[in-house]
Order: structure tokens, then C-alpha cells, then sequence
């Protein structure tokens, strides 16, 4: 029987609840064990304090599936309430990558069942939480993680997040055996625990709202964060036309200008700039006011111009949206805002494709971790032409890490090749 604990890290995006809600269902449907780590890797780390006080789950309190009433229904549901709203004491000990960040005290690896997960594919963000864990980037705190995980009897693990946290799973896999023995000879384990955990099972999911992943055309949350850049753009239309002004819109993308293409594509706007076909260094600005103002010379009364956080000109150097505001105002003589539509991209329910997605793909992890052996690699879960896949994790993250490199070389043909194989063929 499978010990199955699923966590999300990094970056937030939409569809990571929709993530766990798969995972942890499919799981009991093929008779595993379920747990959620709280905080990402930063829980894994802190495991859980003896004797805190914590409301439990309905796991817990009834067994994986049966529903529960009265007393018992109330608190199992304040489970969900004190993920939202916090059911210990804050540490404000920066430990977390962020100084200063609030973390929960106490339990950070919690059995659930079906109905801790009842209905969680229409919340946005993370419910379980999220951190950046700099104590998990050191050996030291992967050890502590894996006595953790070995202490509740967990022997696979489900992560969500980008391309770092799928690096530090992969790391994590890689040195398990070295981890166990290591604890074993400290006796901090058991010969049991030992033999019974040499081998971790796991598998990564892309939890990432720029797409900015190799090896899968679409990652969980970026539909969604789209799907926001639409809206406020069609928001700002409506005051751009009444006013004939010009609107500079900056959105998030640092490496990966996808949203910012296909937000252009979206809603008709009259200029993009992102970083992986960057315009000429020397006449970018007159290409741009020229395309402009034939627009405005037809009548258009708006104009649109999208700017990826990320954005460069043929030199590397970074476009910033005040420099295009200035453009268009100074040559253009247009009335210019810019808007930089910051975290709004990142909240909100998710759209449909992110509560089908990941949940085609919590299906299919689950199912890769059933059919893991030892010499498997981890797999990440992906999507191709429409099919839910599996890639060796660590190619994708190679994969993501060579088109950064090409860009910063301004080798901008092999960073689209390498991100998008049909481009090569
Ligand atoms: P985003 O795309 O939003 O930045 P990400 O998953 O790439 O998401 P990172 O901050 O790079 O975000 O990684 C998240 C966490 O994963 C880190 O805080 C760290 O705990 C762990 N991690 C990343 N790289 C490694 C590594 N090489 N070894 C061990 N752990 C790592």
C-alpha cells in the first residue's frame, strides 16, 4: 500500500488545488494513503511538533472516506478554515527564503482523506500553502525531511511547482539511499524504517502561471493567469476608447514571454515586446511608432502595447514599459498609461483548463508512482498535442534551463527549439 504525500512549492498558481484534490481522490480510489504537506518543502523540513494542538481532518477523525456529522463534521471542516486562516502561532524567524515570512507552527504533514479535498478544484492559489525553503537547499534539512517523511511512514512523493522545486525533487531522489542510510546509522530511524523506506518514489507536476516549462505545451495556471490579463484588458479598452489614450501593459513573464503573446493574440493589441524575439536594438522604437500610427491613421482610437516583465531589445538590454510610455508620448503625442497588472495575474478561481488539466495529470501521477521502481526515473507530468504525458523530470528541467541559457547568448532559434520541438523538426 502507498504512503502518498503531495506538496505544492514555489510560486503559486490557479490549479494547484485542483492538483491535490486528483492526486489525494485518485490515490484512495487506488488504495494508497494520503497526506498534504503544508509550506512546500519548508514543511517537509519542520515536520510535525508532538502534542500542538491541531483540529483534525476528516482523515483522521473517520478514516480515508466516510462522511462525518455533528461535532465531529465541524471540526474536520475547520481543518479548511484553519488552512485558509491559521491554526498555530506565527513564526516570524526568516527562515523562509522571504525574512519575516509567516509560517504556521506545528503540523506541517497532515493525513487526509476524500473529503478534506471535497470540492477544492474551484479555489484559486494553494490552500496547502507555499514557500520558498532555503533549510531544503541544504543536506543538512533534506536529511530532516526525509526522517520526517520516514516518521509518518511516507514513501512517495507528488510536487507541484516550477522548475526549482522539480530540481530539488530530483535532487532529493538522487540522494535518498545515501539520506536513509545515514539516518539509520545515527539511529534516528529504525532497521524497519530503513528497509521498508529505501527507495522514494516521486514525480512532478508543472505548477507555473509563464509556461515557461520544456518538454510540455502547457503548465497548470498559466490558462488562468491569460485568462485575468484578458479581462483586464478588456477592462482598460473600455477607458482607453472614450479617451483615445494609449495603454502600456506590463505583464509577468520573466524568461518566457508566452503570456504576453498570447494576451496580443487575445485582444488585438497593437504591439508586443518579449524576451525571446527581441526587436532590433537600433530602430525597435521607430518600428513600433510607425505600426501605431498607421493604426491611428485608419481611425483606432485605443491603442494597446504589451510589455513582458522579461522583455528585451536585440542587445539584451531591458525594454521597461515607462521607456515605451515615453515613446509614445514624446513621438506619438499620445496620452500614455501604463498599467502593470502585478499579482492580480496570479489569483482568482481557475479557469476550466485549470481544474481539467491538473486533474488529468494528478490521475496520471498517481499512476506513474504506482508503476516507479527503482531504476525509473522521476517523471514529470506534461501535456503534448492535447495527450497527458511523462518526460524523465530531469530532462524538462535541463531542458528549461538551456533556453535561458540560449536567450542570455542571444541565441534566440535554439531557445525556441529547444522549447518547442516541433519549431526544430
Ligand atoms: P517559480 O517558477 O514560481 O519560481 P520554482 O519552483 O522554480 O517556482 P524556486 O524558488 O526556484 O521556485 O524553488 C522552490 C523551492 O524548491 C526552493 O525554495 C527550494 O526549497 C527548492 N529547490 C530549488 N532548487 C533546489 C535545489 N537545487 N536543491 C534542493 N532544493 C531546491
Amino acid at each position: 500500500k502507498l504512503k502518498l504525500a503531495v506538496l505544492t512549492s514555489g510560486g503559486d498558481s490557479a490549479g494547484m488545488n485542483a492538483v491535490v484534490r486528483a492526486v489525494v481522490k485518485t490515490a484512495i480510489i487506488k488504495g494508497c494513503e494520503t497526506w498534504i504537506v503544508r509550506e512546500g518543502y519548508e514543511g517537509l523540513v519542520r515536520g510535525n511538533t508532538e502534542g500542538h494542538r491541531h483540529t483534525h481532518t476528516h482523515a483522521e477523525k473517520g478514516g480515508a472516506s466516510p462522511r462525518l456529522k455533528g461535532a465531529e463534521f465541524h471540526e474536520a471542516e475547520s481543518f479548511i478554515h484553519n488552512l485558509r486562516y491559521g491554526d498555530g502561532e506565527l513564526l516570524k524567524d526568516g527562515t523562509g527564503d522571504h525574512p519575516g515570512g509567516r509560517t504556521l507552527k506545528g503540523r506541517y504533514i497532515v493525513r487526509v482523506g476524500w473529503d478534506d479535498v471535497r470540492g477544492w478544484f474551484s479555489e484559486g492559489g494553494t490552500l496547502i500553502g507555499t514557500a520558498r525553503s532555503v533549510a531544503f537547499r541544504t543536506r543538512e534539512g533534506r536529511l530532516t525531511a526525509a526522517q520526517n517523511m520516514i516518521k509518518e511512514g511516507i514513501d512517495a512523493l507528488v510536487v507541484c511547482g516550477g522548475d526549482g522545486s522539480l530540481t530539488g525533487a530530483d535532487v532529493f531522489r538522487a540522494e535518498w539511499p545515501g539520506l536513509v542510510s545515514e539516518l539509520h546509522n545515527e539511529k534516528r530511524i529504525t532497521d524497519e524504517q530503513a528497509t521498508a523506506h529505501a527507495h522514494l518514489k516521486i514525480v512532478g507536476l508543472v505548477g507555473s502561471i509563464d509556461n515557461d516549462m520544456s518538454m510540455t505545451d502547457l503548465t497548470i495556471g498559466a490558462p488562468t493567469a491569460l485568462h485575468r490579463i484578458c479581462e483586464s484588458i478588456d477592462n482598460i479598452n473600455s477607458t482607453a476608447y472614450s479617451h483615445s489614450r494609449a495603454f502600456v501593459l506590463e505583464v509577468m513573464g520573466r524568461h518566457c514571454g508566452w503570456l504576453a503573446l498570447m494576451a496580443a493574440v487575445s485582444c488585438g493589441a497593437d504591439f508586443v515586446l518579449i524576451p525571446e524575439n527581441p526587436p532590433d536594438a537600433d530602430n525597435w522604437a521607430d518600428e513600433m511608432c510607425q505600426s501605431i500610427q498607421s493604426h491611428r491613421d485608419i481611425g483606432k482610437r485605443k491603442t494597446i502595447v504589451i510589455v513582458a516583465e522579461g522583455a528585451l531589445d536585440s542587445k539584451l538590454q531591458p525594454i521597461h514599459s515607462e521607456q515605451v510610455k515615453e515613446i509614445l508620448s514624446e513621438r506619438l503625442g499620445l496620452d500614455t498609461r501604463v498599467t502593470t497588472l502585478g499579482h492580480t495575474q496570479r489569483g482568482g478561481r481557475p479557469c476550466a483548463m485549470d481544474r481539467i488539466l491538473p486533474t488529468l495529470q494528478g490521475i496520471e501521477a498517481v499512476e506513474a508512482l504506482l508503476e516507479s521502481t527503482p531504476d525509473s526515473p522521476s517523471y514529470m507530468i506534461g501535456v503534448r498535442e492535447n495527450k497527458i504525458t511523462r518526460v524523465p523530470l530531469m530532462d524538462a528541467v535541463k531542458m528549461t534551463r538551456e533556453v535561458a541559457q540560449a536567450i542570455s547568448e542571444k541565441n534566440f532559434e535554439k531557445a525556441m527549439s529547444l522549447r518547442d520541438p516541433e519549431f526544430r523538426e
